[in-house]
């Protein structure tokens, strides 16, 4: 992207694309760019600034333009799933490098770290709060992974304190920010070094692409690691998957802005249900992150949110298999509403209880959504 975009607000860059389309139609919405390869000129020369599309697609630019602006970084870079994304970073650092990664997160990431730490000889500490945070910190590290609000309890980690402490140990901090998105939190303004999205969740938000993507806050030697890794290593992107990530981009806002303030209105709800123990949402004061979910998520607390059932594994179960407006399915940040036993997802050596649902709110009408749930719950 050569075009320097004007200083706008977020929702009007989401809306509009962040596309300045270059196209003689004077199109509304960009094309689909979908050549592998670009012509070379008799010097040998490439007038169009590109030579192959496993290097950087032209079906990249503008969704990458618009994840930059939005996260406040120096570049993005889009990859083939949210997981391809993790695994540049990782892949980019060297075997040795210490990595220092929350107890409660995504599993499958967590699993794939445990195992590509064994392969690449990297020191790998898990975390299980901010004071431990702290403590593992006190010895040097190169890169500190966070997740918050972390699945699926939702914990909050203090970006900012964790940046502090990242730095003051040699590390670089990356968060996984799928769920809170850039709508609510904006971790590199917070220190966060390189931000990470499944944008295969709410980025898309129609459950019909799996992609990832990483914003960095400076264009460095590391980030050039990580862009070779994309480059050569391969895992890239398709263009059509590309041109749908952006079309779903521009509603972003409004689907991520509706959605959470459904899943506050359901938490509340929920909140002291005789049959429900628990409500993990971090808007609620009782959440233990409540104050610096607060502080740091601007505007919301997300559209995710866990129920603890009344009754145990069996009973939640039930529970789910009453529902009719949720969907049972994994995955998360899609306009449909979606819930799943996570316990029996993650499997063997869980930390998730296992009378925990997990609720992934979408754009349905709330009342529905509370009637489900009341009817699912009542059994
Ligand atoms: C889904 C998810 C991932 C993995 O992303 P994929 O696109 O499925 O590869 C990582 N982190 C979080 C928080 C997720 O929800």
């Amino acid at each position: 992207m050569t075009q320097k975009l004007p200083v706008l607000a977020p929702e009007t860059l989401a809306a509009s694309g962040a596309i300045p389309v270059d196209s003689p139609y004077q199109d509304i919405v960009p094309p689909l760019h979908v050549a592998t390869t670009f012509e070379r000129a008799g010097d040998c020369s490439y007038p169009g600034g590109r030579v192959y599309s496993r290097d950087a697609s032209p079906a990249y630019d503008a969704p990458e333009a618009l994840l930059k602006e939005l996260e406040g970084g120096a570049a993005a870079a889009l990859f083939a799933s949210g997981m391809a994304a993790a695994s540049a970073v990782l892949q980019a650092l060297k075997p040795g490098a210490r990595v220092v990664a929350p107890r409660a997160m995504y599993w499958g990431l967590r699993n794939w770290m445990v195992q590509f730490a064994a392969n690449w000889q990297l020191q790998l500490d898990f975390f299980a709060d901010d004071a431990d945070l702290a403590e593992l910190l006190q010895r040097p590290a190169d890169l500190v992974w966070l997740e918050t609000p972390a699945n699926p309890t939702w914990e909050i980690s203090d970006i900012a304190a964790a940046a502090r402490l990242a730095h003051a140990a040699g590390a670089r901090l990356v968060v996984d920010s799928t769920v809170p998105t850039p709508v609510f939190t904006r971790p590199l303004e917070l220190g966060a070094d390189i931000v990470m999205h499944s944008a295969t969740k709410y980025l898309n938000g129609h459950s019909d692409v799996v992609a990832g993507a990483l914003v960095t806050k400076t264009a460095d030697d590391f980030w050039q690691r990580i862009k070779t890794v994309r480059a050569l290593g391969g895992a890239v992107l398709g263009p059509f998957e590309a041109w749908l990530l952006a079309r779903g981009m521009r509603t972003l806002f409004p689907r991520v802005r509706a959605a959470a303030a459904s899943a506050a209105a359901i938490a509340e709800h929920f909140h002291g249900h005789t049959q429900v123990v628990q409500v993990l949402y971090p808007g609620l004061p009782s959440h233990p992150g409540h104050a610096v979910a607060a502080r740091q998520m601007q505007g919301g607390f997300g559209a995710m949110l866990s129920l603890r059932v009344v009754g145990g594994e069996a009973a939640a179960k039930a529970v789910a298999a009453r529902l009719n407006v949720f969907k049972r399915a994994t995955s998360l940040g899609s306009v449909e509403s979606l819930v799943e036993h996570r316990a029996s997802v993650e499997g063997p050596g869980t930390f998730c209880p296992d009378d925990l649902l997990r609720l992934s709110i979408g754009i349905e009408s709330t009342a529905d959504l509370i009637a489900d749930l009341e009817q699912a719950l009542a059994g």
